[in-house]
């Protein structure tokens, strides 16, 4: 072995993080090794402190610094409207776009028989509490298209129709199997446009 253990060490670390191989990870540590202290321990800290403050928004499941996300506290944006999503990561593609203005609700997670994922394992008696202290007026389902999101948009669209607010889905622009988080922005903005009404 020809490199030290403290270099192995942060590679290592750093190599179990997604998307990072042990190539990458030792370019990112020559490159770190390189910086000064301050810049260093800047980057150690803003990780820390970022780790201790950022939690999930009450309201919505998304990252949040404090109670509320900064989506949920945008006061120009349509309350009425909410986009169901199944992880932040889908959030973000679809704030991307800047077509949307309502607010979102995260799931972190969706149905998966095969994985043993049911209903109750998702953020569903929240959406149910918005929906109905809120006054919301339509729900977007936008779950992956796919076959766990759409028997989670079917499931929402069920339990959602004694509440005679509108449920839509996000159209199929997005390729069957394919991840939201994929989707360029111009096929997102389009499936969002065109969304249609699920039947429940
Ligand atoms: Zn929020």
């Amino acid at each position: 072995m020809f490199l030290p253990r403290r270099f192995i060490e942060v590679s290592a670390r750093l190599s179990s993080l997604p998307g990072i191989g042990p190539k990458a990870a030792d370019r990112l540590v020559f490159y770190l090794l390189d910086q000064s202290d301050e810049d260093v321990l800047a980057l150690a800290e803003a990780l820390l402190a970022a780790k201790r403050e950022v939690m999930f928004c009450r309201r919505c499941g998304n990252f949040a610094q404090g109670d509320l996300c900064e989506v949920c506290r945008d006061s120009s944006r349509d309350t009425k409207l909410l986009c169901v999503v199944e992880e932040i990561r889908d959030l973000s593609a679809i704030e991307r776009t800047g077509a949307f203005r309502g607010l979102y609700h995260v799931l972190h997670g969706r149905i998966d028989p095969i994985a043993r994922i049911g209903p109750s394992e998702l953020r569903l008696d929240r959406l149910l509490e918005r929906i109905t202290l809120d006054g919301v007026r339509e729900v977007i389902v936008a779950t992956n298209p796919n076959f766990n999101g759409d028997i989670t948009a079917m499931y929402i669209a069920k339990l959602l129709a004694a509440s005679g607010v509108r449920v839509t889905r996000i159209a199929t622009g997005i390729p069957k199997g394919s991840d939201l988080e994929f989707a360029d922005v111009f096929t997102l903005t389009q499936a969002l446009e065109k969304r249609t009404d699920v039947q429940s």
